[in-house]
């Protein structure tokens, strides 16, 4: 049973906040539990151990009628709810994308919950429109885009390029979108059409489901041996589907892909789209980041041509989840794609402002800035830099062991902090004899002993890892992103796998690809 709570002198606590003194000492309670947290993470497991349903039955069905004691909510969130976290901001955290909630963006966090201000219109709060401009502005010159680019924060990389797309969309002449909808052109006039690279993210096809653009509407690219768009194959795609009768409106260049971190051909996809007329959206939501360093600046080269570019600070800038940054070239493009103003909104001083809510279709908007605010004052752009630095050396020394390794292989290039690698015993080498012959046994063999290695490798809680596919093999990605990983947290991966591959080689291999008489 709950205690109830009551005031420190037996007061009535049923109306008003919670008090002042009570919330300065469990606030310093709360802080301190985030300080030790941060500083000693690797206490937890990295991926949750609980199973479906477990939280769920052990919180209570119905809510307290009564307020609880907080001394006792806070019991249970080291009871209940963080056997059910799982440590994105542990430093053995290398599944999907690493992130890292950094001690100034969490601080800039907790005084944007307090500020609680709803930047939607710049009189809403100014400090909260005029810090946007000037953080994203300082983004914009760390990654060295030109003053052409203005910015907007988003949640997240996906509703960044929906918004990019639908301003895409607004730019095509004639097709009138937002005033009579898509229906309009169902008559046979011609459907639009969007283009990317088979390793593009999923966000680009949702982002199409949500427009009314649909799944037919995306024509995916082929990419080359190296996971890069085919800028010749989009070239050819748009000229057959012009003459199909589509209207070809925007090309999603991504640098820096999910599976892989491939960075697509950004001058010849800008020409191909300079030439067609066709709006260039360039999603960098993971790869923006490595952009802050002099020797990786070449990963944006010809952004500068592109109409929109995402990049997330919510990924490898150390910036809590949530915050995604638009740059877009055309902002009175992406306004005219969403501005509706009622009257109830109607501010005065609306010409010589920006307010936000113009500029996607949410009214709301939280004060995102400040804990980008917060991280840029604290680290400084060479400390950013520094840090993004170390784990790309951290990837491309954990490529080198994987290519001298003799049992596992690199599956594709590490232009970033991402290695795609799998294991594949050295008696199973293409120019090793196996006496099946088959390369379809091999190969499902692969995979299922991959897959049975990364289960393994997770399920101690050491290092949490996650896989892709690439060519249809099952691969292992090991994602440097967190501001914590050390070399130390890498090497301990390293030595995970290696342990389970020959463990579970030894178990599982079938006799038809036995061949260790080597
Ligand atoms: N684009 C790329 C290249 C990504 O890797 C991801 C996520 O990993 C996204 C977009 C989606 O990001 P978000 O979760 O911010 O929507």
């Amino acid at each position: 049973m709950s205690e109830e709570r009551k005031g420190p002198d037996d007061s009535d606590t049923s109306l008003g906040d919670m008090p002042a003194e009570e919330f300065r000492k469990y606030g310093h309670q709360v802080v301190d539990w985030i300080a030790d947290y941060l500083a000693n993470p690797d206490r937890y497991p990295v991926l949750s151990r609980v199973s479906p349903g477990q939280i769920t039955n052990a919180l209570p069905k119905s809510p307290p009628v009564r307020g609880n004691d907080f001394k006792e909510v806070l019991a249970d969130l080291d009871k209940v709810i963080v056997p059910g976290i799982t440590h994105w901001n542990h430093p053995a955290f290398f599944a999907y994308f690493a992130v890292s909630g950094s001690g100034p963006g969490i601080l800039g966090e907790m005084l944007a919950a307090a500020f609680n201000v709803n930047a939607m219109l710049w009189r809403t709060s100014p400090a909260a429109t005029e810090l946007e401009e000037v953080t994203l502005g300082w983004l914009r010159q760390m990654i060295g885009l030109p003053e052409t680019f203005s910015g907007v924060v988003y949640d997240t990389a996906s509703i960044s390029s929906l918004c990019a797309i639908a301003a895409a969309r607004e730019a095509m002449p004639g097709l009138r979108a937002r005033e009579d909808g898509l229906g309009a052109h169902s008559d046979g006039t011609g459907r639009l059409r969007l283009y990317a690279s088979e390793q593009a993210h999923s966000s680009i096809e949702k982002a199409a489901i949500t427009l009314g653009i649909g799944q037919a509407g995306v024509r995916t690219i082929p990419t080359d041996a190296e996971f890069r768009m085919d800028p010749a194959a989009l070239a050819r795609a748009v000229k057959e589907d012009r003459d199909a009768g589509w209207l070809p409106f925007c090309v999603v260049a991504t640098v820096g892909s999910t599976s892989t971190t491939s960075i697509d051909p950004v001058p010849a996809i800008a020409d191909v789209c300079e030439r067609e007329g066709i709006w260039l959206h360039v999603d960098a939501a993971y790869g923006g980041s490595a952009a802050l360093l002099p020797e990786m600046k070449w990963i944006l080269e010809g952004c500068d041509r592109a109409d929109s570019l995402v990049m997330n600070p919510h990924k490898w800038l150390f910036v809590p989840v949530d915050l995604s940054a638009l740059f877009c070239r055309r902002m009175d493009v992406l306004r005219q794609a969403f501005s509706l103003v009622p009257e109830y909104l109607r501010s005065g001083e609306a010409d010589e402002v920006r307010n936000y809510m113009d500029y996607g279709p949410q009214l709301g908007r939280r004060m995102r800035a400040l804990k980008l605010w917060f991280v840029i004052r604290y680290f400084g752009v060479e400390g950013l830099a520094a840090r993004i630095r170390e784990h790309i050396r951290l990837a491309r020394e954990f490529a080198d062991w994987v290519d001298a390794s003799r049992d596992f292989e690199r599956l594709a290039p590490t232009p970033m902090s991402t290695v795609c690698f799998r294991g594949r015993p050295f008696d199973l080498r293409g120019d090793a004899p196996v006496k099946s012959g088959k390369s379809g046994d091999l190969e499902a063999y692969l995979d299922r002993l991959n897959e049975k290695v990364l289960e393994s490798v997770n399920a101690g809680g050491e290092v949490f890892l996650s896989h892709t596919k690439l060519r249809g093999k099952l691969t292992l990605r090991i994602a440097i992103g967190n501001i914590r990983t050390t070399g130390h947290h890498v090497e301990r991966a390293r030595k995970k796998l290696e342990s389970a591959l020959r463990q579970l080689d030894e178990e599982m291999r079938p006799a038809e690809l036995s061949n260790r008489t080597l």
